[in-house]
């Protein structure tokens, strides 16, 4: 089912956006060499005690996940690129790390991620891929016009990763969210334009590219939750949750 919020709910919805974004500012600004996955995770978890707010993960068990995930935070390195699990890892030079955070603030959620690079890059194949997955939430989020259609979302995503030379797995991708981390509609990130779900004002969804730099596909790793390349190439993943409203996309979980 589709829900539309009111203006008035989408302006309740600002502070988790707010809190989304303070934190994977804070995470991101503490990504180097040596840091501890582990701890990724337990700073997100006293941010989130700090704030009040709840973890939309920790406690998330769908029917694809082994059990509870466990964590606040999804940290996912190098060839990992989806719903990875923190484990025991310190980051090393040039990793590429995925940060998926969600968390709902006063009843609403919202949801977000970032892909960084521990110190110097290890090949400007890794820059580039983050580069592109980055235009490819812009141009996602541009096309996310009131009276536009979820196709366009989609279709101006794929355009970016085709262009770039990247393959597009649409298996996964964004989706609605609101009371709860993942509603209707499914988002794929490749589409025609033009079709799908009319996009009206109050839709609220996260977009969110993700890519591999040579292949489409993945596997779940045994850890049951960490999704990563079939070929061991790396991926990088960008996301934000957006409001379609009267005048156009608003981004709620923007990083000033
Ligand atoms: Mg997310």
């Amino acid at each position: 089912m589709i829900e539309l919020k009111t203006p008035a709910e989408i302006e309740q919805m600002r502070p988790a956006g707010a809190f989304v974004a303070e934190v994977l500012t804070e995470l991101a600004a503490r990504v180097a060499v040596g840091v501890n996955l582990l701890k990724l995770d337990q700073i997100a978890h006293d941010m989130i005690r700090a704030r009040g707010a709840e973890s939309c993960y920790i406690d998330y068990h769908p029917s694809f996940g082994a059990s509870p995930f466990g964590k606040v935070l999804c940290t996912s390195v190098n060839d990992a690129v989806l719903h990875g699990l923190p484990f025991d890892y310190a980051l090393r030079e040039g990793d590429v790390v995925s940060l998926d955070f969600a968390a709902s603030v006063d009843g609403w959620v919202s949801d977000s991620a970032l892909t960084v690079i521990v110190g110097t890059p290890r090949s400007p194949e890794d820059t580039r891929l983050i580069e592109v997955t980055t235009e490819a939430l812009a141009a996602g989020i541009a096309a996310a016009q009131p009276g536009g259609r979820l196709g366009d979302i989609s279709a101006a995503i794929g355009a970016v990763a085709s262009a770039a030379g990247y393959g597009i797995n649409t298996d996964f991708g964004g989706h609605g969210v609101g009371r709860t981390m993942h509603g209707d509609p499914h988002v794929p990130n490749n589409g025609r334009a033009g079709r799908g779900l009319p996009l009206r004002p109050g839709l609220v969804i996260a977009i969110e590219p993700w890519f591999l730099e040579s292949t489409d596909k993945i596997y779940t790793d045994k850890d049951g939750w960490t999704l990563r390349s079939a070929d061991g190439s790396t991926g990088a993943h960008m996301e934000h949750t957006v409001a379609i409203t009267e005048s156009g996309p608003l981004v709620l979980t923007a990083r000033s």
